[in-house]
């Protein structure tokens, strides 16, 4: 959540700023802000999309400055509450993200000493109590800062008469980037993807100095080394290269992405900490809980290998008996439910595995074990190629898990998903966006493909979607249904097929339109459904997958006929980083 950038180099820096929050809006966007040293330290900032701006804050002077593209947690959105948050005097600036948990307590003893609060925020604590500290050297000032805080931060600070950009972490991601005679700090790498693939991930807890000198980097008082690794993100991954959205680039991106991630090698210690484990719990918050409980069908089923699954959000205050080996899904690496639910984990001496799309994320530096799927950046807040990822990596794993018996299987979903991706979708969403409420029915393991497709559709089009397994909705959902609440059946052979046709008759008789998605060449589906999507006759497996794409085709083409804003829906912000 919010995006933090700064900028230290030759060149202007509100340009290079203003470039970085765009690249960093999918993770806030109800304000954004910038500072920048010149002669002295100017501000702007404002409610509303950066991308929407008027280009005045690209046009402040200085070759320094910090930047913020907000996701309101303490405090409405307006200009007042938009980062950067100055001290009294107005020589000193921030940007934060995350959230300040003492901050009221700390509110009411800076007050008492004087300082003057502009905003409602969390955040302008931590300005006001480094002016308390600040003597001349920014970092001292910062250092003595920290230890007040309590809750977590991702922090960038300037100061008049500093030439430094002082960062520090705890529990909120931040990223150095060293570039030619300059260096930048960002939330995520997407800002520096195009300037340098040279970057340092800080850890919770460091502060760092970022000057013309070089970055010097501190933990617990002293100076310690944080070596810089090599990203491979391609910048062009980053860019919609002719897409009208981001999600739709993204779905389309998905064969390539599932069969890397299918195909990835994976460290052999991580098969047997599965084999040799009792047990498996996996915790995951949102799509990726969706994946989770995709995976526990599959591998109960193939290998019979008894698996719980958790919301990472829920694990804190209900902490399940733990398992031997587990597992915590998360696209970004730093949605701090499952960081937290990790860290539990490890605490009760359990072994740990991560699987995340985010080289050098937290979850990395948690984990025993890491296998990381191969989206590359996802920038439309709505999951589509990390989930299918997610699955491919589980997929994989339970290739691994059974002698490779299901090689050949995977390596040509990649195909399926191409033959899908070109299926018309526009009928359907036509019954979907006149509806009011949808509903997402399927047995099995297309149970949680229907959680995810409905959540996928709620996310986007702004329409109420639920999922349910098909037995259910009778037991109480029946009671809403109309010629107005489309039902989506997600009906391919298996076990359950024949009382999954039983399921569409009886909401057919209900009379709720069905679409139904099924096996190409399946003539008694179509005969039910009122609308039929297919997908290529293959393998269960595949079905799994070409599904899902489906739903998100189906979702992103209801909400486009909606004319809504696909990539940055209302209210939400990619990665999750505040509880
Ligand atoms: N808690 C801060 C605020 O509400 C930062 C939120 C963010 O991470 O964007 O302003």
């Amino acid at each position: 959540m919010c995006g933090i950038v700064g900028y230290l180099g030759m060149k202007q820096a509100a340009p290079m700023l203003v470039s970085g929050l765009k690249r960093l809006e999918y993770r806030g966007y109800d304000s954004f802000g910038i500072a920048t040293i010149g002669s002295s330290l100017v501000s702007a900032k404002k409610c509303g999309r950066i991308s929407e701006s008027d280009g005045y804050a690209a046009s402040l002077e200085g070759r320094m400055g910090i930047g913020h593209t907000r996701w309101a947690t303490h405090g409405v959105p307006n200009d007042v509450n938009s980062h950067p948050h100055l001290d009294c005097t107005g020589s000193i600036a921030i940007v934060h993200n995350g959230i300040i948990e003492n901050y009221s307590v700390l509110r009411r003893h800076l007050e008492g000493r004087g300082h003057h609060f502009a905003s409602e925020t969390d955040t302008e604590v931590i300005v006001h109590i480094i002016e308390e500290y600040y003597t001349g050297d920014l970092l001292e000032a910062v250092k003595k800062t920290l230890p007040h805080l309590e809750g977590s931060y991702a922090i960038l600070a300037i100061a008049e008469n500093d030439p430094r950009i002082i960062a520090a972490r705890e529990a909120s991601p931040l990223v150095l980037g060293i570039g030619d005679g300059e260096w930048f700090a960002a939330s995520d790498m997407t800002p520096l993807l195009d300037y340098t693939q040279q970057v340092v991930f800080l850890e919770d807890g460091d502060i760092a100095a970022l000057s013309p000198d070089g970055i010097c980097v501190f933990h617990e008082g002293v100076e310690v080394s944080r070596s810089a690794e090599r990203i491979e993100w391609d910048i062009e991954a980053a860019k919609k290269g002719g897409f009208a959205h981001f999600m739709l680039k993204e779905i389309f991106e998905q064969p390539k992405v599932f069969y890397d991630s299918v195909s990835a090698a994976i460290d052999p210690a991580t098969i047997r900490a599965i084999q040799d484990a009792g047990g498996l719990m996996v915790v995951a918050c949102g799509t990726s809980y969706h994946a989770a409980l995709i995976f526990r069908y599959l591998i109960e089923q193939l290998c019979q290998i008894p698996v719980r699954v958790e919301l990472a959000s829920e694990f804190k205050y209900f902490t399940p008996p733990m398992q031997d080996l587990v597992i915590a899904v998360t696209q970004s690496g730093e949605t701090a439910d499952t960081i937290a639910a990790l860290k539990m984990a490890k605490a009760h001496n359990c072994g740990t595995l991560g699987i995340t799309n985010v080289l050098g994320s937290s979850v990395t530096r948690v984990a025993d074990h890491i296998v990381y799927t191969q989206a590359g950046p996802e920038i439309s807040v709505a999951a589509t190629k990390s989930f299918i990822a997610q699955i491919a990596v589980f997929l994989n794993l339970i290739n691994n898990l059974c002698d490779r018996q299901y090689d050949e299987v995977l390596h040509t979903v990649h195909q399926a998903i191409e033959t899908v991706l070109l299926e018309d979708i526009s009928v359907a969403a036509e019954y979907c966006k006149r509806a009011h409420d949808i509903f997402f029915i399927g047995r099995g393991v297309m149970y949680p493909a229907a959680l995810e497709g409905a959540l996928k559709m709620k996310e986007i089009t702004y329409i109420h979607a639920e999922g349910y397994a098909a037995g259910e909705l009778k037991h109480g959902p029946f009671s809403l249904l109309s010629p107005e609440t489309p039902v989506v059946a997600l009906c391919t052979p298996g076990d359950s097929y024949a009382v999954m046709l039983s399921n569409i008759k009886e909401v057919k008789a209900r009379g709720a339109p069905v679409i139904g998605i099924g096996r190409e060449g399946d003539r008694e589906l179509a005969e039910v459904a009122d609308v039929m999507i297919s997908v290529p006759p293959t393998h269960p497996l595949t079905d799994i997958v070409t599904t899902s794409v489906v739903l998100q085709l189906l979702a992103y083409h209801t909400a486009n006929a909606l004319g809504r804003d696909i990539d940055k829906p209302r209210n939400l912000a990619k990665s999750v980083t505040v509880e």
